[in-house]
């Protein structure tokens, strides 16, 4: 009988686990009060959902933590020790990668680079199959490793700053709003499309009768993923729509806001946005876990698992790299990483304009 695997993920550690740039006052109260600030060398701040996807991770009998990061190894296990405290850091600090570690590697224009190469965690051919690496740069996969590697996304300060235009367009639950006359020529290009794709849901002014106007509201199903429409019945919301109508671009007060949230979650659909950058660990919890579980349920190693659910995503067109950066955009995941991530702390919640202060 063969022994089940051990699975290894790999992390990185700046700009996926922790960032260090562009963290103003703002920024760092935030993470301060909802994730961690984490002292090494420098102060790291670890956005909420960071600390609960590591636990996860090392709470599970067959997956193995390491870290690797190009940082030095002065500063790599204090974060670490500050992060999961000093019984795990002791449990985990043979598997702490740093600068050290790198391996060399010419590219194609015989220039040295350096890479984080797995086979430093493992040189077993099987177990290397089952190692993924977490990390914000495909520059840093070795050669040949390319069906390892998890692309994270980058996240620093800045990914806590939604530009004001931005702002100005997404309610206060940090769904956008598109709103649509009766007159067609006045339609914003690609609503419905938008619309489809999850990231607004639109409110239609559909024209005059019996002397009064008429909306529609037009949003996602989130069981048939299908466009709907359903009709405003409620004569005092088609006041206040008729009301705020002519401001474009003004926000709907929260008493609209929370009439259309209603109406639009009774017929099945989903109200909040997910405001991805900051919680992109979120993403990657999903992304891990649904690979795991896949290639558990089709006995099959951990990379071959992400790399079928990745060219299953990529469809015909588009690169292997493309279908990475297309599984950042997937909503499905970043739901499916917040529920795994409650397990460990049920009050986690994503970061969104509603609990971000002052946006
Ligand atoms: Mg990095």
């Amino acid at each position: 009988m063969s022994v089940s695997p051990v699975y290894r993920a790999v992390l990185d550690i700046d700009d996926v686990l922790a960032f260090t740039e562009y963290a103003t006052t703002k920024v760092a109260a935030y993470v301060e009060r909802k994730g961690s600030v984490v002292s090494a060398i420098v102060p790291h701040y670890v956005p909420p959902g960071v600390r609960e996807f590591i636990q996860l991770l090392y709470r599970m009998e067959d997956v193995q933590v390491w870290f690797f990061s190009s940082g030095d190894k002065s500063r790599n296990h204090p974060f670490v020790r500050e992060l999961l405290g000093e019984d795990t850091y002791e449990e985990l600090k043979g598997r702490i990668l740093s600068r050290d570690d790198l391996w060399e590697e010419k590219d194609s224009w015989n220039a040295i680079r350096y890479k984080k190469n797995l086979r430093t965690v493992t040189q077993d051919v099987d177990a290397l199959a089952n190692t993924i690496l977490i990390d914000d740069n495909v520059n840093n996969s070795a050669a040949g490793q390319g069906k390892n590697f998890l692309r994270a996304g980058c996240m620093d300060g800045r990914s806590f700053t939604l530009p004001d235009i931005k702002r100005e367009l997404y309610g206060s639950d940090g769904m956008r709003f598109i709103r649509i006359r009766f007159d067609k020529r006045s339609w914003p290009s690609g609503w419905r499309s938008s619309v489809k794709e999850g990231n607004c849901i639109c409110v239609m002014m559909a024209g005059v009768w019996d002397g009064h106007h008429q909306f529609r509201i037009g949003f996602v199903d989130q069981i048939t993923h299908e466009y709907r429409e359903v009709s405003v019945e409620d004569p005092e919301l088609r006041n206040l729509f008729y009301q705020y109508y002519h401001y474009n671009y003004e926000e709907y007060p929260s008493c609209v806001l929370d009439k259309i949230r209603s109406i639009v979650e009774n017929h099945g659909g989903r109200t909040r946005k997910i405001w991805r950058r900051p919680n992109r660990i979120f993403c990657v919890a999903g992304l891990f876990f649904t690979a795991l579980k896949n290639a558990k349920r089709e006995n099959i190693s951990l990379s071959e698992s992400l790399n079928r659910f990745y060219l299953r995503e990529a469809g015909d067109g588009g690169s292997y790299n493309d279908a990475m950066r297309r599984m950042l955009r997937h909503d499905e995941l970043y739901w499916r990483g917040l529920k795994l991530l409650q397990t460990i702390n049920p009050v986690l919640q994503f970061t969104s304009p509603q609990n971000y202060p002052n946006l």
